[in-house]
């Protein structure tokens, strides 16, 4: 913390309380020490007095207690070579100068009992444009606003902008996020409130621009509005200042925007709002109280231009951005998740093996990414033909104070359900296979592209609000964007799939579900432990982990294995007993490591299906990308529709890609010494992994061993090939035993 804030601080509340102690002074030699004072029709007396020290200011001579307790609240002046000060004298020096305020603007009452009016408008003819100390009727009214979130908090604007417009671009910017707009002092006799009546903008509770007053100590009326509904709203009790302080900081979206020059009586005002939580944020260049303590981040910052204010304001108070309607031309929600494009009403498509489709959601600082900006590159739905189909790479950059590397993957599966909640479209797969099928329904009501981003950006925010403050998304429809973001998006992948590489499903004894596909599945529920990645490819061990200290109510529940049943099938009793419940007594029990006997269930989601090839005494698998025939006698599309409903098939399954070169894979069944047969892609794809799993195996040419298309697509195709190469799964023990 600067020396030099902590001396205006400390300076400006020796100033003002020693200010009002002469005002006090005075008027008890005008007035009876038993005169009444006190803010019109309030029941809380002079409320921050009262709701923090439980001191009932109601007659001139009570005012005595308060500021002789300012008084001792002073700390030492901060003297030349000190050390520097920590937070805790600034802050009481700042209370001080709060308490202070309050008995000024009390005099001021007593004083001048025009100078306020009481009211909700001003009177802009009579030239009475400062309202003072709301009463409780506004209170009440108001405050409940801030309770049932429809404002979510106040900036407290001190100052003036340079100029008439920024004013008015500052405050609007704060209309528009529903906050209300309290304003108190003046810079070199202007206020805000003068420039926005310049700027013909309308000021008043209505509009929820409050002009307290033109002096710093007219502050004093936002903070004792919002002490109020802490107690009228949050029942906490007068004197209780640690509740108080702590509603507020929890409650009350606030801070204050200092405009202007920042003298040593506004620092101390700064300093005291920290105690609320308010942080301050400053135009000038004042010195900044970064480190955080009290605010939920930094507690001054300085130099910020006007055009950033009302961000990096928000920003700063940890304000989140609440999207509450979803602006696309299609119905909207969860009732249309389970909806199905068929042919008939396909309009266009991107994916499904016809193009390339991917999704990636990565994280980004701060600073580089814009709130709500989504942006089509390339061709959008207009320029495509009916029956078309066109690449496309949906790239989501999400920012937050709170956001981890770790949440992306969480984020980015989320894209399924979404898209899916759009009537008229279709989702299926994720990462690079994920497939978007859009019915003519929806381009007849109009949807493009750029809903998909809308949708993404508005449900985020809704969704996620408390781990992240900005959403942008990028849409490539060219083919050479689509490849460079696939290139990136799968260096990403690999690099979230191997973060669970060294870790062994013994050594953890928490595994977790995995149920976001039962709306289309209903019976399915995933297991995930480190060695065995959820079926989509999408969640691993850690992933869910994330998801589950996100959403501790969500689909990603922990699971206690509970006692091993069966440690070379993977069969526990915890496991046995969730999903149980989870498929509503469909599912009994299932085996993590085999595809023979009671096999994990599969959902339509799944990267890759096994399926057995009993002449071969061995497994195959096929990948969805892979189109053509296969050993076993059906497509993928084929047994993915065969076994996609949730049911646990024995002698297939559904399983991610990267669970393929996992030490786990069908084990229960001999393992992956017992594949015989991929498509060429997929070898190509995971060969790098294929040959070191094959060497830990003790088969160093086991890549070569497998089949593909090339040698052939029917059992008899390929026997002489692996009979020929030795294939190791010809000499295992038979499949079916
Ligand atoms: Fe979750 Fe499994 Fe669906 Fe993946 S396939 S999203 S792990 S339920
Ligand atoms: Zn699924």
């Amino acid at each position: 913390m600067s020396r030099l804030v902590a001396f205006a601080a400390i300076q400006g509340g020796y100033n003002i309380v020693s200010k009002v102690e002469g005002k006090y002074k005075r008027a008890l030699q005008t007035y009876n020490a038993d005169t009444k004072v006190g803010f019109p029709n309030t029941a809380y007396f002079l409320p921050v007095i009262y709701s923090l020290l439980g001191i009932k200011v109601e007659k001139l001579e009570d005012m005595q207690k308060p500021l002789a307790f300012a008084r001792k609240l002073l700390p030492p002046h901060v003297k030349g070579q000190n050390h520097l000060p920590y937070l805790g004298p600034l802050l009481d020096a700042g209370i001080a100068a709060l308490f202070a305020f309050e008995l000024e603007e009390a005099l001021r009452y007593l004083e001048e009992p025009d100078f306020y009016l009481p009211t909700e408008e001003v009177d802009e003819e009579a030239g009475k444009i400062w309202l003072g100390a709301a009463d409780d009727t506004i209170m009440r009214k108001r405050g409940v606003e801030f309770v049932d979130g429809s404002a979510p908090g106040f900036a407290a604007i001190v100052g003036a902008a340079p100029n008439a417009e920024t004013a008015k671009l500052i405050v609007e910017e704060y209309q528009r996020r529903s906050l209300y707009i309290f304003c108190a002092a003046n810079q070199n006799g202007t206020t805000v409130i003068d420039q926005l009546r310049e700027a013909g903008v309308q000021v008043g509770w209505n509009t929820r621009i409050v002009p307290f007053g033109p002096d710093i100590s007219s502050a004093i009326f936002a903070l004792g509005f919002a002490n109020r509904a802490a107690m009228a709203f949050g029942g906490v009790q007068p004197g209780d200042y640690k509740k108080i302080l702590k509603y507020n900081k929890d409650r009350i979206f606030a801070f204050v925007n200092a405009l202007g020059d920042v003298n040593a009586e506004w620092a101390a005002a700064a300093a005291g709002c920290v105690n609320w939580g308010f942080p301050t944020i400053a135009d000038t260049d004042i010195p900044e109280i970064l480190p955080t303590g009290i605010c939920t981040y930094e507690h001054v910052v300085a130099n910020v231009k006007h055009e950033d204010m009302v961000q990096k304001s928000v920003e700063v108070r940890g304000l989140k951005t609440t999207v509450s309607k979803i602006d696309i031309p299609c119905a909207f929600g969860p009732a249309f998740e389970g909806e199905r494009v068929r042919g008939a009403d396909l309009y266009c498509q991107s994916g499904g093996g016809k193009t390339q489709c991917t999704e990636y959601l990565k994280m980004a600082q701060m600073n580089e990414i814009e709130d709500g900006k989504v942006t089509v590159v390339g061709p959008d739905i207009k320029d495509i033909k009916e029956g078309g189909a066109f690449p496309m790479a949906i790239f989501m950059q999400v920012a937050g104070r709170e956001f981890q590397e770790d949440f992306e993957p969480i984020l980015e599966r989320q894209t399924h359900h979404l898209v899916n909640y759009i009537q008229g479209i279709m989702h299926m797969g994720q990462r690079d296979i994920a497939w978007v099928r859009i019915s003519k329904q929806a381009v007849e009501k109009g949807f493009t592209l750029k809903d998909i981003g809308v949708v993404l950006h508005a449900k985020f925010h809704q969704d996620f609000g408390k781990i992240l403050d900005k959403v942008q998304v990028t849409i490539y429809t060219k083919k050479e964007d689509v490849d460079k973001i696939t290139a990136e998006a799968r260096a990403a992948y690999k690099h979230r799939d191997e973060r669970v590489e060294n870790m062994t499903d013994e050594d953890v004894e928490i595994y977790y579900s995995c149920t976001l596909c039962q709306s289309f599945a209903p019976t399915h529920v995933c297991t995930v432990s480190p060695e065995r990645t959820g079926l989509c490819g999408a969640y691993n061990w850690m992933d869910c982990k994330a998801s589950y200290e996100i959403n501790p109510t969500g689909p990603n529940q922990p699971i206690e294995k509970g006692a091993v049943v069966d440690p070379k099938l993977g069969r526990f009793a915890g496991v046995d007993d969730f999903i149980k419940k989870a498929s509503r007594g469909a599912i009994e029990t299932y085996n993590f490591y085999s595809m023979v006997n009671a096999p994990m269930t599969t959902c339509g989601c799944c990267e890759a299906i096994a399926a057995m090839l009993p002449a071969c005494n061995g497994v195959m698998t096929v990948n969805r990308e892979y189109a053509g025939e296969t050993p076993c006698g059906m497509k993928f599309t084929t047994l993915a529709g065969v076994m996609g409903g949730g049911a646990s098939s024995p002698g297939f399954v559904g399983h991610s890609k990267f669970n393929i070169t996992q030490k786990k894979f069908i084990v229960g069944d001999g393992g992956l010494l017992r594949m015989v047969w991929m498509p060429k892609i997929l070898k190509e794809e995971i060969k790098e992994r294929l040959i070191k799993r094959g060497k830990e195996l003790g088969v160093p040419n086991f890549y070569d061993m497998i089949a593909d298309e090339t040698v052939g697509t029917t059992e008899e195709e390929i026997l002489p090939f692996l009979q020929e190469k030795g294939h190791p799964a010809l000499s295992m023990p038979p499949l079916v035993g």
